[in-house]
């Protein structure tokens, strides 16, 4: 296959970013740069246009993404990386006080801690994850951007009070499942490659961010916060639960515009 070929197979399966997937995969399979005339005498590239054709990610046949200064890797196993995230990992760079500690929750791929680790060279965190293989792709990750050694990865479930011991962090971050189960087959087609257990936010969507704050209010130092990545109809529920649960909430709206990310903090206090 030639490289206008390659493209033109996506464009007509109505990928839009044709020109660049072409690229992206022409590199990857035959680790050679695509040349506008060069001919790809290459299985793996018919069947990695085929299977991105059916909708198939080419994050997962990548096997690895990019997310604010980082590369990450990633596979079934985990949800892809989006780059929507970000202001999750802006907001927690500029909040966490000097050598902070905190807490990510429902960590994935890790690239939310992994993140602000590369870009907080003073903080440490802890990444806790429910599935053994996510989490290990988590700690691989880790290692890959030279932040192991204040990365540590833990097995665990947010349903579960204990999962944070006695630990006090500055903050708690986490960007959980928070589709509404209704809404979850819905998504587009790529999205149905994902891991549901890192959609599924329950009935309501809300399941995750109820459980952390009423769970883990106790392992925030003072000053702490949770920011929370939402969903952009989620601000005013975010609200809500935060107030039950004896917070104020700030929330900021990604580069699209939409709410994002939920601040949480201690409402008797002034920071
Ligand atoms: N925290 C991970 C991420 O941002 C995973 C999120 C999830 O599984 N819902 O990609």
């Amino acid at each position: 296959m030639t490289y206008s070929e390659v493209a033109n197979r996506l464009r007509v399966a109505g990928i839009e970013n044709y020109d660049g997937e072409a690229r992206m995969l022409i590199e990857h399979v035959c680790a050679s740069s695509p040349l506008t005339d060069g001919e790809y005498e290459s299985e793996a590239l018919v069947l990695a246009v085929d299977k991105r054709c059916s909708g198939y990610p080419l994050q997962y046949i990548l096997g690895k993404w990019w997310l604010a200064r980082c590369e990450f890797f990633v596979d079934e196993s985990c949800l892809i990386p989006r780059a929507d995230t970000e202001c999750v990992i802006e907001e927690a760079v500029k909040l966490l006080p000097p050598g902070a500690r905190f807490a990510d929750l429902c960590a994935g791929s890790g690239c939310i801690a992994i993140s602000i680790l590369d870009l907080r060279r003073d903080t440490e965190a802890d990444a806790f994850e429910l599935y053994p293989k996510t989490l290990e792709l988590a700690c691989r990750n880790a290692a890959h951007n030279h932040v192991e050694s204040r990365f540590c990865g833990i097995a665990g479930d947010v349903n579960d009070e204990c999962l944070l011991g006695l630990k006090k962090y500055s903050a708690i971050v986490s960007n959980p499942p928070y589709i509404r189960r209704d809404v979850v087959p819905t998504l587009a087609k790529d999205v149905h490659f994902e891991p549901v257990a890192a959609l599924d936010g329950g009935i309501d969507g809300l399941d995750f961010y109820r459980a952390i704050v009423r769970n883990f209010a106790k392992n925030l130092d003072e000053g702490g916060a949770f920011i929370f990545e939402i969903g952009y109809d989620q601000a005013k529920d975010i609200e809500k639960i935060a107030l039950d649960g004896g917070f104020s909430c700030r929330i900021k709206r990604d580069l699209g515009g939409n709410d994002r990310v939920a601040i949480l903090t201690r409402r008797n206090c002034n920071c």
